[in-house]
C-alpha cells in the first residue's frame, strides 16, 4: 500500500503504540481513584498534558483533553458564544472544517449573526475583510491555521494581533498545522486552539483544546470533577498518553519531518506538472503546508480517479475524509473559485514521515496513467 492521505489520518508511531499498550494492559485503573494504582495514572495524564502544552508554547494548566478536535472546536465556539450577548456576531471563514462550520451555523439558527470571510482564488484570507468584520465587535473569531484540503496556511499571527487590538477572543483550529509547521499559542495570540491526536501519529478519539488562562470557558460536557471540572468523564488514559507521546515525538522532529515531506511533494508536483500540464495545483501561489498537494484535474472525475488509484494500492482522497461519501464538490474549492462548482475534479495527496521519494515518483506515474485512461473515456478531458 502507498499511503498518501496523512491529512485524513496518520499511522500510530511505534512509541505511541508501546505506551498505549502498556496502559491498556497494565495501567487500567481509574485515574480519579485515591490509591496508588489510580494516582500514578494521574501522573501519566499530567505528563501528557505537559508534552502537548510544550508543543504549542502553552502552560499545562491551559490544556484540556477532549474526544478529538471536533469536540474541541465545538467546546471553544460554544464557550465564547455563551459569554457573548444575544444576537451577537461570530466571524469565521468559508473554508473551515465542518466541525466549525456546522457549529457556527447552529448558532446562526439560534439568532447569532455569522460573517463568513471569503478567500482568494489561491485560498488566501483577506485581512482587510477581517478588519472590517471586527468593527462589529464579534463575540469570537474562528480562523483555522492551515486548511485540511489545500494545505493553505493562514496568517494567524496577524489574525491574532487584529483580534487582540479589538479585545475579541480568537479560536484557531490548528489540527493540520500541528506537527507539520511550528505552532505557538503565543505567536498566534490565540484564546483557544484545537489539535487532534490522530493527525500527528497519535490515536483517534483524542484531542486537546488550549484555553488561555482567564478566558471564558463553559464545559461542553459537565458532570465530573475530571480535568478541573472543564471536561467531565473518566479520562481516556491510553488515548491521552498516546497523544502525549506523539506530541513529544513530533515536537522533537518537526524540522526534519517538514523538510522530508517537502522534498517528496516537490518531486511529486514537478512530475505531475510535467505529465499533466492542464493540472492546477490549488494554492500554489501562497504559503502551504509542506506535505499537501491539492490538484484540480479539469474534466476528470475525481471519484473515478481515486478508484483507479485505489486499485493500484494508492490511498489519496478527494479533499476531506469527512466528505468522502458526499456527492457535493468541496466547499473549500467552491470558495476559492468564488462560484458554484458542479464537478468533483480535485484530488488531495498528503505525504507523511513514512513515505519515500520512490513513492512520490510512483504516485505521479500512476496518476498520469489513470488520468490518461479517464481522458480517453471523457471527451472533455481529452485536451489534458
Ligand atoms: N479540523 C480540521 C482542520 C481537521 O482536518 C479535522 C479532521 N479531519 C478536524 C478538525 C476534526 O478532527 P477529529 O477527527 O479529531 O475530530
Amino acid at each position: 500500500m502507498l499511503y498518501a492521505d496523512h491529512n485524513a489520518t496518520t499511522p500510530l508511531a511505534p512509541e505511541v503504540l508501546e505506551a498505549m499498550t502498556a496502559c491498556l494492559k497494565d495501567h487500567w485503573g481509574n485515574p480519579s481513584a485515591s490509591y496508588r494504582f489510580g494516582a500514578e495514572l494521574r501522573e501519566r495524564i499530567e505528563e501528557a498534558r505537559y508534552n502537548v502544552a510544550s508543543l504549542i508554547d502553552a502552560r499545562p494548566s491551559e490544556v484540556i483533553f477532549t474526544s478529538g478536535a471536533t469536540e474541541a472546536n465545538v467546546t471553544a465556539i460554544e464557550a465564547a458564544a455563551r459569554a457573548g450577548a444575544a444576537g451577537q456576531v461570530v466571524v469565521t471563514t468559508s473554508v473551515e472544517h465542518p466541525s466549525v462550520l456546522e457549529k457556527v451555523k447552529q448558532l446562526q439558527r439560534q439568532g447569532a449573526r455569522v460573517t463568513f470571510l471569503g478567500v482568494s482564488s489561491q485560498g488566501e484570507l483577506s485581512l482587510d475583510e477581517l478588519r472590517e468584520a471586527l468593527e462589529a465587535g464579534p463575540a469570537l473569531v474562528s480562523v483555522m491555521w492551515a486548511n485540511n484540503e489545500t494545505g493553505v496556511v493562514f496568517p494567524v499571527e496577524q489574525v491574532g494581533q487584529l483580534c487582540v487590538a479589538k479585545s475579541v477572543p480568537f479560536h484557531c483550529d490548528a489540527v493540520q498545522a500541528v506537527g507539520k509547521i511550528p505552532v505557538s499559542v503565543d505567536r498566534a495570540k490565540a484564546t483557544y486552539l484545537t489539535l487532534s491526536g490522530h493527525k500527528i501519529g497519535g490515536p483517534k478519539g483524542v484531542g486537546a483544546l488550549y484555553c488561555r488562562a482567564g478566558s471564558d470557558f463553559v464545559p461542553l460536557i459537565p458532570g465530573g470533577h475530571q480535568q478541573a471540572g472543564r471536561r467531565g468523564g473518566t479520562e481516556n488514559v491510553a488515548g491521552i498518553v498516546g497523544l502525549g507521546v506523539a506530541a513529544k515525538l513530533v515536537g522533537r522532529k518537526l524540522q526534519s519531518l517538514a523538510a522530508h515531506v517537502l522534498a517528496l511533494r516537490t518531486e511529486f508536483e514537478r512530475m505531475a506538472r510535467e505529465f499533466i500540464p492542464a493540472a492546477i495545483i490549488n494554492g500554489a501561489g501562497t504559503t502551504r503546508l509542506p506535505n499537501t498537494t491539492s490538484l484540480t484535474l479539469p474534466g476528470i472525475n475525481a471519484d473515478a480517479l481515486l478508484l483507479l488509484l485505489d486499485q493500484e494500492g494508492i490511498c489519496a482522497s478527494s479533499g476531506s475524509a469527512c466528505l468522502a461519501d458526499s456527492e457535493e464538490p468541496s466547499h473549500v474549492i467552491q470558495a476559492m473559485a468564488g462560484k458554484q462548482v458542479v464537478c468533483r475534479e480535485v484530488i488531495r495527496v498528503s505525504f507523511g514521515p513514512g513515505n519515500s521519494v520512490e513513492e512520490a515518483h510512483h504516485l505521479a506515474l500512476v496518476l498520469n496513467r489513470a488520468v490518461a485512461a479517464l481522458s480517453a473515456e471523457c471527451p472533455r478531458a481529452s485536451d489534458l
